[in-house]
């Protein structure tokens, strides 16, 4: 310690006593913060890998449904590239002001203006095979980054472990809901658009939570027959256990 307090001990009590104006009490605060538990990231790894068959399934699921949008997306208006993220991807309102923004991976362009109006450095480039998850409130909650032939990678990550329990359980449940019953999840979104977030107004968009511009970009979603293999066996086994598959 330099200045500000000198530190002793009496009577197996640890007294401070501030030097010169010293404040004791925001050094005994920096000093808690400075040695709490250090966070353990390989436990955390192991609990994300623990939740694989959700992780899984929803990865497929989202990969095939980005590239699906995308592909619409292009036969409608060709590009040779985005200067800005395109929207593809869900927004979903959730209880308690949270919203899961599930999105493709985004490297955003290295440049904002160049003489060359082709120059590549101008657009940005969509990774439809990385499915990028975020809870947020008002502020980021928690993130994570799914990437096949990869364990989940966590990115914003609350430190307190109930807290982070509870937004891992949001993600979950959410991730759940959206295997089993996507029509579901999506008429609960009724004052906005579940991809884009533009207000709704007409009835038939708020029934389905999906406006009229972003509908055509959801057939993935509703073609049972053709899902990937991982959404069509984690329903499989929902539907074991449960006897029950709600939407069909
Ligand atoms: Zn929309």
């Amino acid at each position: 310690m330099a200045f500000g307090a000198v530190t002793f001990f009496q009577k197996g009590q640890r007294c401070s006593l501030p030097l010169g104006g010293g404040n004791a009490k925001s050094k005994e605060a920096m000093k808690r913060k400075t040695t709490r538990t250090p966070f353990d990231w390989e436990a955390w790894k192991q609990t994300l890998l623990s939740h694989h068959d959700v992780f899984d399934a929803l990865r497929e699921y989202l990969e095939w449904h980005f590239a699906d949008a995308e592909r619409i997306k292009l036969e409608e208006r060709p590009a040779p590239g985005y200067e800005r993220r395109p929207t593809i991807g869900l927004r979903l309102q959730l209880p308690e002001n949270m919203t899961l923004a599930i999105r493709p991976g985004w490297t955003p362009p290295r440049l904002r203006y160049s003489d060359d109006p082709a120059d590549p450095r101008l657009f940005g480039r969509l990774h439809t095979d990385v499915v990028m998850l975020e809870l947020v409130g008002p502020n980021k909650l928690m993130t994570l980054t799914l990437r096949e032939g990869e364990p989940p990678k966590a990115g914003w990550t609350p430190y307190d472990p109930g807290v982070r329990a509870t937004r891992l359980r949001t993600i979950l449940d959410t991730a759940h809901d959206l295997l089993v019953d996507p029509a579901g999840v999506f008429s609960r979104q009724a004052d906005k658009c579940c991809c884009c977030g533009k207000a709704l107004t007409d009835v038939v968009s708020r029934t389905r939570g999906i406006g009229p511009e972003c509908i055509r970009l959801f057939g993935s979603f509703t073609e049972f027959a053709e899902r990937p293999d991982a959404v069509a066996k984690y329903r499989q086994k929902y539907l074991k256990e449960t006897g029950f598959l709600p939407g069909r």
